[in-house]
């Protein structure tokens, strides 16, 4: 018989209702050996609230408004005569990432539809946390692997290890509970199957990076291209994509240059970025045409040609590299292919760091990469031991409430809710919240005239007419469930108040919508 959801809801209660770690392993343990082996997989990611593997690249694409429109009326009223149980939950996700193309809109809010009309009060709140990440229970992915450990009886270490290098702790989950320890050894790097690569977190500025980095960071230009990792073993050549596609029939010229390299066997990473006749960077669309193309890929060749930059060396004939530090590998790497370098500074000066950014963007590329002297290889991992520097960029907003501040901006209104205008409706939609960015004149200036626009008070919000437009740099546009936009902007801060602008010229929810699907673009829907 299938696990009723209901369980998974009741452990997840178990693990809130707890602080301590060993309490929560217990529960978890438990749990897991109690259900099926083919429910380990997804009552694992159920709980974490993640849904798919990290290694597939399979994806929702269902916001706040796909749920506010399925919880609406016209509530499903099909009697089941059995419970909904994990699997159920777990099909309905995949159905739902299943659907493409026209009125994907629309069938998935029918789907969503009907998988909550299925659900409890409690097991309905349970999907719409595993939905938007927010699962509350304080259980990590740390916490989740050590219940894994206990549960299986098959060391911490041993477990971490399979999940680095799968990216998958549902699919550990079940190896390490169905075949143990020794099903767990089998998980490894092995040449011509592609691994996740290692990923950096988006930093707030350079001195950040500097605090984080404090044995030294190797700084590398952030090319605008695509991620490639290179295995070669013998005279086999395989070519992935970050999302693990193999690529090889498109890119022979990778080919032939990993080739010719002077070792038997390897694992490289780098990026392949499209150029023009003189070497200067093409649109991405062209690099991607050139991912897709299998057939007549020699014309496609001479029409894009492709450049190679090598950052990371995982393996070279016979040496496992990824426990070693970033520096090492990188002498590895250039005594390999010296010809295939990413451009790099190692330097912690601010101004030196600075210039260098400055070159990278004047010659078209995105930004900079940061990277810890002493960090080791992590596949899949998303941490700080290596940082994306990218300059901020702008969007004129509108402050629809404040919130009171307290300690050294107590009596100010200092943290600002920003909006966008919704050309449709004619309203405004937040998208953000700062209190970065003014002097303590422009705070006392901002009290002052947003006490004037006041409408209503809750608690420390004041809530105001849309009337005072702020410029905003940002870092990043994210998908977010907090706000209704759906989106929300990562470091916002305000750079200057534009009193020469009225709450009609605020950028709108569509040009917002626009710069976040670019965004997305650029970071590589690669090939896929
Ligand atoms: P993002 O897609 O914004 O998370 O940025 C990470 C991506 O930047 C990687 O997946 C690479 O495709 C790309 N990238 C470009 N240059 C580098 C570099 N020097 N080191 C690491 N990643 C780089």
């Amino acid at each position: 018989m299938e696990t009723p959801f209901s369980e998974l809801v009741q452990v997840c209660k178990a693990l809130e209702s707890t602080t301590k770690r060993l309490e929560k392993r217990r529960v978890l343990g438990e749990f897991l050996q109690g259900v099926n082996p083919d429910e380990i997989s997804p009552a694992v990611l159920l709980v974490i609230g993640r849904i798919f593997p990290e290694a597939e690249s399979k994806a929702l694409h269902v916001g706040w408004r796909t749920v506010k429109k399925a919880l609406g009326p016209g509530k499903q009223a099909t009697l089941f005569e059995r419970p909904l149980s994990i699997l159920d939950v777990q099909r309905s996700f995949d159905e739902i990432a299943k659907v493409s193309g026209r009125d994907s809109v629309s069938r998935r809010t029918n789907l969503m539809k009907a998988l909550l009309g299925r659900a409890s009060d409690d097991e309905r709140e349970m999907i719409l946390r595993d939905l938007f990440q927010e699962m509350r229970h304080g259980v990590s992915e740390g916490v989740m692997l050590e219940a894994i450990a206990d549960a299986s009886g098959a060391g911490i270490n041993l477990v971490r290890r399979a999940h680095m290098l799968s990216g998958d702790i549902g699919g550990v989950a079940q190896v390490a509970l169905t075949a143990g320890p020794s099903g767990l050894e089998r998980f490894g790097l092995s040449l011509l199957k592609p691994v996740k690569p290692m990923l950096g977190e988006l930093a707030e500025n350079l001195e950040g990076v500097f605090e984080e980095h404090s044995a030294g960071t190797a700084l590398e230009y952030k090319y605008d291209g695509a991620r490639i990792q290179i295995h070669r073993k013998g005279d086999e050549v395989g070519i992935f994509t970050r999302r693990l596609t193999d690529v090889t029939a498109s890119l022979p010229e990778m080919r032939e240059i990993a080739l010719g390299l002077p070792a038997k066997e390897f694992l490289l990473d780098g990026e392949v970025v499209a150029v023009d006749g003189e070497g200067r960077p093409l649109p991405f669309q062209d690099l991607m045409r050139r991912f897709r193309r299998v057939h007549d890929v020699d014309e496609a060749r001479k029409q894009v040609p492709l450049k190679l930059y090598l950052f990371d060396v995982l393996y070279v004939d016979g040496e496992m590299l990824i426990d070693e530090p970033y520096e090492s590998r990188w002498r590895k790497l250039s005594e390999l292919a010296p010809d295939y370098l990413a451009e790099r500074i190692v330097s912690s000066k601010p101004r030196e760091a600075a210039e260098f950014l400055e070159r990278a963007l004047e010659a078209g590329h995105e930004g900079l990469m940061a990277k810890a002297l002493d960090s080791p290889y992590r596949p899949g991992h998303r941490g700080k031991r290596w940082f994306k520097v990218k300059p901020a960029e702008m969007l004129d907003l509108v402050i629809v409430a404040a919130e009171w501040g307290y300690g050294r901006r107590e009596g100010w209104l200092s943290n600002y809710h920003l909006a966008v205008r919704n050309e449709e409706t004619g309203g405004f939609e937040m998208i953000g919240k700062t209190f970065k960015g003014l002097t303590d004149e422009e705070f006392q200036w901002m009290t002052d005239r947003l006490l004037s626009l006041k409408t209503s008070e809750e608690r420390y919000t004041v809530l105001v007419r849309p009337e005072i437009v702020v410029e905003v740099a940002y870092n990043e546009i994210q998908k977010s469930p907090h706000y209704n936009s759906g989106f929300a902007l990562r470091f916002a801060r305000i750079k200057r108040i534009r009193e020469d602008k009225s709450p009609e010229d605020v950028d709108t929810f569509s040009t917002l919508r626009s710069l976040y699907e670019k965004q997305f673009e650029r970071k590589g829907r690669v090939s896929d």
